[in-house]
């Protein structure tokens, strides 16, 4: 089986963003660590509206430079950079030594034709400028692709060929967001032309789904209850809060939640057992989600302790390299 692990690099979107020491430079250079330790790729999809922000305001200027070195470090290890996308960065303001992130803009969908593709085409310049690969993968902010029909062209435009925002089953209606992946084809991964969900032989563009299962209640009560009891294992070294609009703490404390297969904190517990599934099923692949932000000691060291017992019998690769 061919396994990518893969890592949304970002600040946090709600109250308090957090700094981009904690929520990005320092976790990242653990995750680096355990890829050089054994010697396998990962692929991170940078949030560059950010970073394009940063650049107007001079309290940011050396956090952004610490920024682009870590992607040029990560580019020059031989990691993939993708495209990643939270187009309310457009709208956000500075103000009072904090981030106010207006989320009536919050995906591509709540901009114009015009303006959604002026913003693909801009964010992909300004980090492709920035690495010697050619970026080809591309992950929605808070996984909003649709309609993906509206990013085809740009897409077409900037040699994106590789979507990685899909996960089966999922669904979230719930302002800021807005997906359906309910009626995602049961297919290990698809091509796809102007409907991510919509197979088409030999298309342009090819769907990657994250992979996703169901987590019980129960997983939700040990979850909390662990960051209580052991915060120096089970906190996030992120110091920041996410955005509302994730299922609210009572929703997850009493019903099953279908979700990504993730290594942000507690949620890396299930990897192995994930993994054991797929290969039951004889799955091809197995894309995983992370975030730098929420990485924790605890979901560190299951990584390595996952990667370590499978790396012999499955390959870990780029998102890229998947097919
Ligand atoms: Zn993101």
């Amino acid at each position: 089986m061919k396994i990518a692990i893969t890592w949304d690099y970002e600040l946090f979107f709600g109250s308090r963003s957090g700094t981009v020491d904690k929520c990005m430079l320092e976790p990242t250079k653990r995750i680096l660590e355990v890829a050089e330790k054994h010697e396998v790729p990962f692929t991170f999809f940078p949030d560059v509206g950010s970073l394009l922000r940063f650049q107007d305001l001079p309290e940011f200027s050396a956090d952004l430079h610490a920024v682009i070195s870590q992607v040029q470090q990560w580019d020059a290890l031989g990691h993939e950079t993708g495209l990643h996308i939270h187009p309310h960065w457009e709208k956000s303001v500075w103000e009072n030594e904090a981030w106010r992130h207006p989320m009536e803009y919050y995906k591509l969908s709540d901009f114009t034709d015009e303006e959604a593709k002026a913003i693909v085409l801009k964010y992909h310049a300004f980090i492709q400028n920035k690495v010697s690969t050619p970026i080809l993968s591309y992950r929605a902010g808070g996984w909003c692709v649709q309609p993906f029909s509206r990013l085809a062209s740009a897409f077409d435009e900037c040699g994106i060929r590789y979507d990685s925002s899909v996960f089966k089953q999922g669904k979230n209606t719930q302002a800021p967001y807005q997906y359906d992946f309910t009626k995602a084809p049961s297919l290990p991964f698809w091509h796809f032309e102007s409907d991510e969900l919509l197979p088409v032989e030999n298309a342009r563009f090819t769907e990657f789904p994250i992979a996703s299962r169901m987590y019980s209640p129960l997983f939700f009560w040990k979850l909390f209850v662990l960051g209580r009891l052991n915060p120096r294992d089970h906190k996030g070294i992120g110091n920041g809060v996410p955005a509302a609009g994730g299922g609210s703490k009572f929703d997850l404390l009493t019903r099953a939640h279908r979700l990504c297969v993730s290594v942000d904190g507690y949620y890396a517990s299930k990897l192995q057992q994930t993994l054991h599934r797929f290969e039951k099923r004889q799955e091809p692949i197995l894309v995983v989600i992370g975030h730098p932000k929420a990485l924790t000691h605890f979901g560190l060291s299951r990584l390595d302790a996952f990667i370590q017992k499978n790396k012999e019998k499955h390959e870990f690769v780029k998102l890229q390299d998947l097919k």
